[in-house]
């Protein structure tokens, strides 16, 4: 779903490579000028056999699931067709509201859906671990979340930082809004016991580096993503979709994907 998107594009190449996956149907929005062209000829390459479709409910009808980059509207009128059609549904889509949350949710009543505003493996991998670590060590370790995206950006800290401050405030049973230290600057006095202080670099082609530092006394331990491809929120996808075949009904997240 949204086959011509830069994340559609990187998943054509990804499930076509996958020995565990076939391609069944390419769908793009009504109006988009792929539709009823060759899927190989419209990528700008040799002919692939596919024709990309705006009939949503027939290419359900082909699939065994759904991967789904779009837009929130796209995606929680998609979730109810699909769980209709008995087809998992994985959404990468993010920038949902609270209503479209809750539609969800009511589609993962019989539907199969993964969903996952970060889609990478050693993202929710470091999420997991950012909270057991966070549980483990008291207070006297400061935990500080610094964050580098390329300069395109516009929001800051990323989404990703962000969920990775929840899952430190978790660890520790407290609410992030309650300890949270945003863009320190000037005189701010010394360091709160038990804040989380966010830090966000912007410049360059970085595709997104995470570091979780919680400094103690004499050690620091320091938990470190850095993502250097965008395929890999792609590879997290599939191994979603491949997982979800055999999932009861439900909405999931990547960690259950992991096993985590
Ligand atoms: P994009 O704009 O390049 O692609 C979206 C595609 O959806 C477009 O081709 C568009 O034509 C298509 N689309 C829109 N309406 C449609 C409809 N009704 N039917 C079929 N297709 C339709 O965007 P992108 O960079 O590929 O990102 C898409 C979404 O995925 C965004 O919400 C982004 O934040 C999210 N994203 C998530 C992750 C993750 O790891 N979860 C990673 C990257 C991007």
């Amino acid at each position: 779903m949204g086959a011509s998107g830069r994340m559609g594009q990187m998943l054509v190449r990804l499930v076509d490579d996958s020995a565990e996956t076939t391609l069944a149907a390419v769908v793009e929005r009504a109006g988009h000028d792929w539709l009823g062209r060759d899927l190989g000829q419209a990528m700008g390459g040799a002919a692939h056999g596919l024709v990309v479709t705006d009939d949503v409910d027939g290419a359900l009808a082909q699939s065994d699931v759904v991967i789904d980059f779009t837009t929130p509207a796209v995606s929680v009128a998609l979730a109810h067709r699909a769980a209709a059609a008995g087809v998992a549904h994985v959404i990468g889509t993010t920038g949902f509201s609270d209503e479209d949350l809750a539609a969800i949710a009511q589609a993962g009543q019989t539907g199969r859906i993964v969903r996952a505003g970060n889609m990478s493996l050693g993202v929710n991998l470091l999420v997991k671990l950012t909270r057991q670590v966070a549980a483990a060590l008291g207070t006297e370790y400061d935990i500080e979340i610094v964050e580098a995206h390329h300069r395109h950006k516009v929001d800051a800290p990323s989404g990703t930082a962000l969920m990775l401050g929840e899952a430190a405030a978790a660890g520790r049973g407290v609410a992030l809004d309650a300890v949270a230290d945003r863009a320190r600057d000037g005189i701010t006095g010394a360091r709160a016991q038990g804040a989380i202080g966010f830090h966000a670099i912007r410049g360059g082609d970085y595709i997104g580096e995470h570091d979780v530092i919680f400094a103690g006394e004499g050690e620091r331990i320091v938990l470190r993503h850095v993502a250097s491809d965008r395929a890999l929120f792609a590879r997290g996808a599939v191994r979603a979709a491949i997982w979800a075949q055999s999932a009861a009904p439900g909405e999931y997240s990547m960690l259950d994907v992991l096993g985590l």
